[in-house]
């Protein structure tokens, strides 16, 4: 059985104060018998505050974004053991947004995956397709191609440590969700490709999320698929009530 994962991408929004105060009502409603694991992922110079508002909850921190070298000359950046260092234990890694706006490559994000694995942290690594990719029929081999990329070289037990979240470019932030069948058909072949690059084991261990315009009422038909195990919540996790009715849609 896999545990549902509903992890909140709060991008570059909130203030010190507002995600405070978010993230401590999120925390004082969850608890370790709540039906998902439970992460929120503020922006960085916010995790230390949200971290200590969460601080003895049964929810965990995440970061958006880290850098894949340890240290040095590299300015702006974030290593992944300064992540860890202030409570991180997961990081959202290959968003579209960061593939897109910035420029990430597959290489890039594979580098980023392996850096924050080796310090413990567990990277939540997203892929999708763009629409007119969907409308070329190009969805399944957009995904492998970036499965392919991002996670090369990743061994069984590296694979069992990190989270897939599929997001497909077109509902991102649009208010388009995709239909359960839909992302169910997608999910599915995920974890075929899983069992043909690793094993049966590792296919049906590896938790993958979905994300792209998830709220309150039409997440229940999502996390009901039987290969969608958890969401990626970009703006309905800015708002105590809708975040958690999504962690409760969790409970089927
Ligand atoms: C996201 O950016 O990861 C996301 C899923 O955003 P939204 O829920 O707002 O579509």
């Amino acid at each position: 059985m896999r545990r549902k994962i509903i992890a909140g991408n709060w991008k570059m929004n909130s203030s010190r104060a507002d995600g405070v105060a978010l993230a401590a009502a999120i925390a004082a409603k969850i608890s370790s018998s709540s039906p998902a694991d439970v992460v929120v992922c503020p922006p960085s110079v916010y995790l230390e505050a949200v971290g200590q508002a969460i601080k003895g909850s049964a929810v965990a921190l995440g970061a958006q974004n880290c850098y894949f070298e340890a240290k040095g000359a590299f300015t702006g950046e974030l290593s992944p053991a300064m992540l860890r260092d202030i409570g991180c234990s997961y990081v959202i890694l290959g968003h579209s947004e960061r593939r897109q706006l910035l420029n990430e490559s597959n290489q890039d994000i594979n580098r980023k995956v392996l850096a924050a694995l080796g310090v413990g942290l567990t990277p939540i690594v997203c892929f999708g397709e763009t629409l007119d990719q969907r409308k070329a029929g190009q969805t399944a081999a957009v995904v492998r191609e970036q499965i392919e990329g991002s996670l090369a070289g990743l061994s069984r037990e590296q694979m069992l440590q990190l989270v897939i979240a599929y997001e497909p470019i077109w509902a991102i932030g649009t208010g388009v969700v995709a239909t359960p069948q839909q992302a169910q058909e997608v999910h599915a072949d995920l974890r075929k490709l899983l069992e043909i690059r690793y094993n049966s084991e590792v296919a049906s261990a590896v938790r993958i999320q979905y994300g792209g315009s998830v709220n309150a009422e039409n997440a229940a038909s999502l996390l009901a698929q039987p290969d969608i195990d958890g969401a990626l919540v970009g703006g309905a996790s800015l708002k105590t009530d809708s975040f958690l009715a999504i962690v409760v849609a969790a409970r089927q």
